[in-house]
């Protein structure tokens, strides 16, 4: 038995240490010392993973949990690489930070599960039960509320806050789940689909320390330019908005109840009012890289000022829109009288957080492939939207569940994590969710981009008329939840 667990000692390295730590002091071998020789000794190099996930943000932290936490997968070796820091939190901030996310349902859902949205919630997180979404260069208005704003539509969490609350758990997780932080991939070596001769058997990854790792699943989670995507030769359709977006934590004017995300369609871009508190919101202004540059170099009050005058101005609007817009919501009224909400008026803002405000260029990017041999992509590492529609996290919370099914079905019926046959499963099911999500999201943007005039009735006109159809309505707020 000695033999035996030394031989498993050294074959599996130090995470094996640790699970045979009760055996190994039953027999009075020192295990410190074994743990000592597993450094020194080579073969820890090149460890065969099940699984590893390169990249630690939001998306590769929740799988790394998500596969941890899930019971047909126990035993199997799970490995999360971080080029970054460790993020915790033993305390949260007393201001807010600038980056934050609308989740979805779905995602608190996820999130839930795997034991992550308690430790947010005893954090920081704001719900939000209503979304008031308007044209600038129209009246037109559509409103989406949970029925009788008893049920929250989403809930806006700092980005911190989510990754500090995935560590935290995966801190709990550290018999199944290994990380390692300030570990940057730098090269990948791909085994060969069809097992020729001169193939690697598992993919081999190589780190900036020199250290290699080889596994049976990489997952790619690095984000919109992967590195896992770009040395696969991924073939991935993508293009710049030519847009900034500048975000900003707001002071409110006044206290309120603060449970409606405003998002108002500028010709020049989206600009959006999260909440985040009874007193704060944040700020999302997307925008021409020009305007966002003089949005940034602005004094504070004029900034404010500039933010005021976005959700409340009507320069944008002309009279021929107008009346339109009215007859044209005065003949559904007739057919439809109970239909359509009352159009609120957000918040004014009084002023900005200290050293809040950051711009972020702005892009679309799609992976015509998810999957190759012995790899996966989820999040903007397969799929990267404007944030106008709140998404992006989402959708790559939305591949973190449904991989993390399919692997624990590959797992209970004893098949090779790797294989293409139930990858593919995850790449038909997922492209079928996120493709028509992005063909939304880029076609709003597109349709808001201009105020050309007949442009402008038409969308006038489709907003008016699905604001008035709460079937649609549901439809559309079941689709963006998930
Ligand atoms: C202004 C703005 C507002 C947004 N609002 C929302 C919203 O309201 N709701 C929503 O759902 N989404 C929103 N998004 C989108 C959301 O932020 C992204 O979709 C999400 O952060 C993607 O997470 P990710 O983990 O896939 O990638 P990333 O956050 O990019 O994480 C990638 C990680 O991989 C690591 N990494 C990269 N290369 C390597 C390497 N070689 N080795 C090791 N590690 C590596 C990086 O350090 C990083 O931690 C918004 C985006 C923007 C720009």
């Amino acid at each position: 038995m000695y033999k035996l667990t030394r031989a498993t000692l050294a074959l599996n390295g130090l995470g094996r240490c640790l699970a045979v730590d009760k055996h190994v002091s039953a027999l009075n071998i020192p295990c410190r010392r074994l743990v000592c020789a597993e450094h020194k000794d080579d073969s820890s190099k090149n460890e065969v993973y099940d699984v590893i996930i390169s990249g630690g943000g939001m998306v590769g932290s929740a799988m790394a949990c998500s596969l941890g936490m899930e019971p047909n997968l126990e035993g199997k070796k799970i490995l999360l690489l971080e080029a970054g820091k460790k993020k915790v939190m033993d305390k949260v901030p007393d201001t807010y930070s600038t980056r934050v996310s609308s989740i979805s349902p779905g995602s608190a859902t996820l999130l839930s599960g795997i034991g992550v949205w308690e430790h947010i919630t005893k954090m920081r997180c704001k719900p939000y039960k209503r979304m008031q979404v308007w044209d600038a260069c129209s009246d037109a208005l559509i409103t989406f509320d949970k029925e009788d704003l008893q049920d929250e539509m989403a809930y806006i969490v700092e980005n911190d806050i989510v990754v500090a609350a995935l560590t935290k758990q995966l801190d709990s997780l550290s018999d199944n789940v290994q990380v390692k932080y300030r570990s940057k991939v730098v090269k990948y070596a791909w085994p060969m689909p069809h097992q020729a001769a001169d193939s690697i058997p598992w993919v081999k990854v190589t780190l900036a320390s020199g250290e290699t790792v080889q596994t049976k699943l990489l997952i790619g989670a690095d984000g919109p330019n992967s590195m896992v995507r770009r040395r696969l030769g991924i073939p991935t359709v993508k293009w710049n908005y030519d847009q900034s977006a500048v975000v900003a934590v707001l002071h409110l004017s006044e206290p309120t109840e603060n449970n409606v995300a405003w998002q108002r369609f500028l010709p020049t871009g989206p600009i959006a009012m999260l909440p985040l508190s009874d007193t704060e919101s944040s700020l999302v202004w997307s925008t021409s890289h020009r305007l966002a540059e003089e949005l940034l170099e602005l004094d504070e009050e004029s900034f404010v000022d500039a933010i005021n005058s976005a959700f409340w101005s009507n320069e944008n609007q002309s009279e021929l829109i107008e009346t339109a817009g009215s007859l044209f919501r005065s003949a559904l009224s007739a057919i439809m009288p109970s239909a359509g909400s009352p159009r609120q008026l957000p918040p004014s803002v009084a002023g900005i957080g200290p050293k809040s405000r950051v711009t972020f260029p702005l892009g679309i990017g799609h992976a015509s492939e998810y999957i190759r041999h012995r790899v996966a992509l989820i999040g903007d590492a397969a799929h990267r939207v404007h944030p106008l529609a709140g998404q992006g996290a989402n959708l790559g919370f939305g591949d973190v569940a449904c991989l993390t099914q399919i692997l624990s079905q590959a797992a209970f019926d004893g098949k090779d994590l790797g294989a293409m046959q139930h990858l593919l499963e995850y790449e038909t099911e997922r492209q079928r969710h996120n493709l028509p999500m992005m063909a939304v999201i880029d076609l709003m943007k597109r349709l808001y981009s201009t105020n050309a005039a007949p442009v402008v009735l038409l969308r006038t006109f489709g907003l008016q008329a699905t604001n008035m159809v709460p079937a649609l309505k549901e439809q559309i707020m079941a689709f963006a939840s998930k």
